[in-house]
């Protein structure tokens, strides 16, 4: 018993063979619908049929969210904030950012974006720079550029008023897709629309036995509607977020509690899931031995278009997790990139770094990076290091040998579609700090680049695959120092002399930088 309330509690139901079908099934086809004419009809099974229960699910579900909510900055703005202009855009910030984003992230992010910004008008002002480099960290770069131009857009075409309808707000901004319409008119302006995200995905897959691909177009236009029916129209705003914070803290992918679930009663998952607990309990206690029912007696639909596909049949290994099916996820392609670590003297000494700016469009459009360098499949170390070198060559403003530029290691870095491998190098420049500067060749076509201190450049608005790449340099500069020299980087003065320390070791490099002259001289191969 105590193992069968341990699968209760953990919304697992007992043990079955996976794809194992059962037999005797209820079957639910009354009341089968296809109001939506192109659509493929479907099963009341799958739907809300009795208002009466939808106004029971609005009922549990607000009443929970009231007493549970977590307590987020942009809740208290929109809960405080009088007018629906800065509601709105205070909303739509911190939609933009949860966006692929968790919740524990975002919030600093939003506390600084809205003291800074705290205006449409404020934001329409800003520069990309500015707009990037609060940005940086968050991922998906494009989205502030995106809000930004929205909110220019805003000013400049619109009188400074946001559109206060969902359809308006799709139709009108862009980076506004129906999703951030919806939350943005529900919550700023009490429209009574629905919205669909990864998480009502999720609670309304679960409670509806919904087992098709949600992310095909059909299913989600059915999820759409769902959503749409359950919208509380005199809380609308409240309720799409009670949805949400559900999905988020509750019925969550892997773990869900079911127990504590407010909408419990109007689960098909979970009462599927009990209905097998009963009838594997009953099995077990010998009460069913004398019934001729081989399977539990279990409604559910049968065959149309929300059931999982017959190939995949309900596992009660996984219990509720059987909904919502996720389609195969394309893996991320793997790509290559040497980058540099340039590293100079500054007038007053101190160690410098050139950063470079990224193409203003495409992936992390605009940012500052470290000098970089595609690589093509197949390329040797030597080959690495020669294009590497020929890349920064121009940067370094004197001739650097091959064998100068230090290997760091690898760095990993998971974009959205891409697995990205930085190849890390460092290189120490010796020569005169101001010929430093890629000043020379200014006839060649190059992005913006700068000269930063560590400080600068942990303002500037760089990503966080480059934060890794100064961390694994940290690190190297760190390890080379040894033991008590302390890991604070001061990198400059004791990466060189450890770079020396190392040559003089095994002997392999001068341990200078060379003139071009001397550049012209050395020996081939260098
Ligand atoms: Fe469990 Fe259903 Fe609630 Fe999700 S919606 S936590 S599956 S009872």
């Amino acid at each position: 018993m105590s193992k069968l309330r341990a699968a209760a509690r953990s919304g697992r139901g007992l043990q079955q063979r996976a794809g194992e079908v059962r037999k005797s099934p209820r079957r639910c086809r009354e009341n089968v619908s296809s109001h939506k004419g192109m659509l493929p009809p479907v099963s009341a099974y799958h739907l809300f049929s009795h208002l009466a229960e939808i106004e029971a699910f609005r009922k549990n579900l607000l009443a929970w969210y009231d007493k549970c909510k977590r307590d987020l900055p942009w809740r208290k703005l929109a809960a405080s904030e009088s007018d629906t202009n800065r509601r709105a855009y205070a909303v739509w910030v911190s939609e933009i950012m949860l966006q692929q984003t968790q919740v524990a992230t975002v919030i600093d992010y939003y506390n600084r974006w809205m003291q800074k910004w705290p205006t449409l008008q404020a934001l329409a002002k800003a520069s990309l720079e500015d707009v990037n480099e609060l940005w940086a960290g968050l991922g998906y770069y494009s989205r502030g550029k995106r809000l930004q131009e929205a909110a220019q857009k805003v000013v400049s075409e619109l009188a400074g008023q946001m559109p206060a309808t969902a359809e308006e707000l799709q139709r009108l901004l862009p980076g506004v897709g129906r999703y951030t319409a919806g939350a943005i008119a529900s919550i700023s302006y009490g429209q009574a629309t629905g919205v669909v995200d990864g998480n009502v995905i999720r609670v309304l897959c679960r409670v509806r036995c919904i087992g098709a691909e949600s992310s095909s177009p059909a299913v989600a236009d059915r999820l759409w509607d769902l959503a749409n029916a359950l919208v509380d129209p005199a809380r609308p705003g409240d309720f799409n977020q009670a949805m949400m914070e559900l999905g988020a803290t509750v019925c969550t992918p892997r773990a869900p509690l079911c127990m504590e679930c407010p909408v419990k009663p109007h689960c098909r998952a979970r009462c599927r899931v009990e209905k097998e607990l009963e009838f594997a309990s009953k099995r077990l206690l010998g009460k069913a031995a004398s019934s001729c029912s081989q399977a539990p007696d279990i409604e559910e639909c049968g065959s149309c278009s929300l059931c999982p596909p017959a190939t995949e049949p309900w596992d009660s290994s996984l219990g509720v997790a059987n909904f919502p099916r996720r389609a195969t996820k394309k893996q991320p392609r793997a790509e290559r990139t040497a980058t540099c670590v340039l590293e100079r003297r500054g007038p007053r000494g101190e160690p410098e770094y050139l950063i470079v700016q990224r193409p203003s469009s495409g992936l992390l459009a605009g940012l500052w990076e470290f000098p970089s360098l595609a690589l093509g499949p197949g390329l040797k170390e030597k080959q690495q290091r020669e294009a590497l070198l020929a890349h920064v060559q121009a940067w370094a403003g004197e001739a650097v040998a091959r064998g100068h530029l230090r290997h760091v290691g690898e760095v990993g870095h998971v974009f959205s579609h891409i697995h990205q491998t930085y190849v890390v190098y460092s290189l120490l420049l010796g020569g005169d700090p101001e010929a430093a500067s890629g000043g020379r060749d200014e006839e060649l076509e190059r992005p913006a680049f700068r000269w930063v201190t560590q400080a600068e450049f942990q303002k500037s608005a760089v990503s966080t695959a480059m934060k890794k790449v100064w961390k694994a340099c940290e690190r190297q500069s760190c390890e080379e120092r040894g033991p008590g020299q302390g890991c604070k980087r001061k990198r400059g003065a004791d990466p060189s002399r450890a770079s020396q320390r190392k040559v003089e070791a095994d002997g392999s490099l001068p341990p200078r930088q060379l003139s071009l002259d001397s550049f012209l001289k050395a020996p081939a191969g260098e």
